[in-house]
């Protein structure tokens, strides 16, 4: 027998002690919109875990967790590029770094502050302007790695942001700087920590400047990109701080391509099964026993010379072309939730002659 689920709401009345009430009080300095969200969100959070998508929601911290706020359409005002919340008299102070289209008006904004201080506001909104692109006939592969942060089927490799050798100096020395302050609350400690935050921020910005120009352009270029998944190609163990970091580039440069292939029209392909894309020769098909990480480049029996970046993302194009020729198992990536969409992949051998476009 089966029994129907019901929804509906149980509500509390609580009486705190004059000290809660206390303690408590700041609650009141703001609308109550955004506490309201609060509880939306670990609502989400809830049906989340109970439906098997994600952990058991944990609490946030004061000074860990990305501090923010958000506001829905009844708590916040904005005209003529002045933004109002509630309980505020002023507009907010905003920088605008680009103005928002004409005639559109916000769904929610969201207030936050990260580690590094500094403040900032977002707007969601309905973007006339994202239209579809005419549509090409290019197609490209795009492999990730450590000596250069991408690398195409064409042959370009994109090496990392250039600032970066020198981010990292800086970051070594402010974390020494923050390792030699006495641990606890005091204020030289904090104040090293938030420099610490400051560099780490920096970085972050840079990297995502770079991953947003290369992302668009990859995007606009090419009608259908083939990336490899990464829990895929993480199963090849490798402890190496290097390959962490691009991982984390890696993440973020996926989500840009997903989103960005959605809006404007191109199929972004996402190879889930492991194969050996650098080993294996993309010419002729063969797969060389073993491959050093230190040989950069290496000449095929079949006389094929392979820089090693580039006929892995040779490879990764041909098993995306070959699995959107053969119809099933990858769908082009449309906010395809992820773990469905690992479900969905079978094992298939690269076909030989359909390796190079
Ligand atoms: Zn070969």
């Amino acid at each position: 027998m089966k029994t129907e689920c019901v929804k509906r709401a149980y509500r509390y009345r609580f009486h705190p002690t004059d000290e809660q009430a206390a303690e408590l009080s700041f609650l009141a300095e703001v609308s109550s919109v955004p506490l309201q969200q609060v509880l939306r969100h670990l609502e989400v959070g809830f049906t989340n875990f109970f439906e098997g998508r994600a952990k058991y929601p944990r609490f946030k911290s004061r000074k860990k967790s990305r501090r923010s706020a958000e506001y829905t359409r009844s708590a916040f005002r904005y005209r003529d590029g002045h933004l109002v919340l509630a309980k505020m008299a002023e507009p907010l102070a905003i920088v605008w770094s680009r103005a928002l289209p004409e005639g559109v008006q916000p769904s929610t904004v969201t207030v936050s502050q990260d580690a590094a201080g500094r403040w900032f506001v977002s707007m969601r909104c309905e973007d006339p302007t994202v239209t579809p692109l005419p549509r090409l006939d290019t197609v490209v592969g795009i492999d990730v790695g450590i000596t250069a942060l991408v690398t195409l089927s064409s042959g370009e490799k994109c090496t990392n942001p250039r600032h970066e050798r020198k981010d990292r100096a800086r970051l070594a020395k402010a974390q020494r700087a923050l390792s030699r302050k006495a641990s606890g609350d005091g204020a030289n400690r904090a104040k090293a920590r938030r420099k610490v935050a400051r560099v780490h921020a920096r970085i972050a910005d840079r990297r995502r400047d770079f991953l947003h120009k290369l992302t668009t352009r990859l995007v606009r270029d090419n009608q259908t990109l083939v990336i490899e998944d990464l829990a895929v190609r993480s199963m090849v163990k490798n402890r190496v701080l290097a390959r962490a970091i691009s991982d984390a580039g890696w993440r973020e440069m996926r989500i840009m391509l997903e989103y960005k292939s959605a809006w404007y029209g191109r199929d972004l392909v996402v190879i889930d099964r492991w194969f050996p894309s650098s080993k294996l020769c993309s010419a002729c098909g063969v797969i060389r026993e073993r491959l050093p990480l230190n040989v950069r480049t290496w000449t095929c029996d079949c006389g094929a010379v392979h820089d090693r970046d580039v006929n892995a993302a040779r490879n990764i194009l041909a098993a995306g072309l070959a699995v959107t020729v053969c119809g099933d198992g990858v769908r082009p990536q449309r906010s395809t939730p992820e773990r469905q969409r690992s479900m969905k992949q079978k094992a298939r051998p690269v076909r030989e002659g359909l390796l190079v476009p």
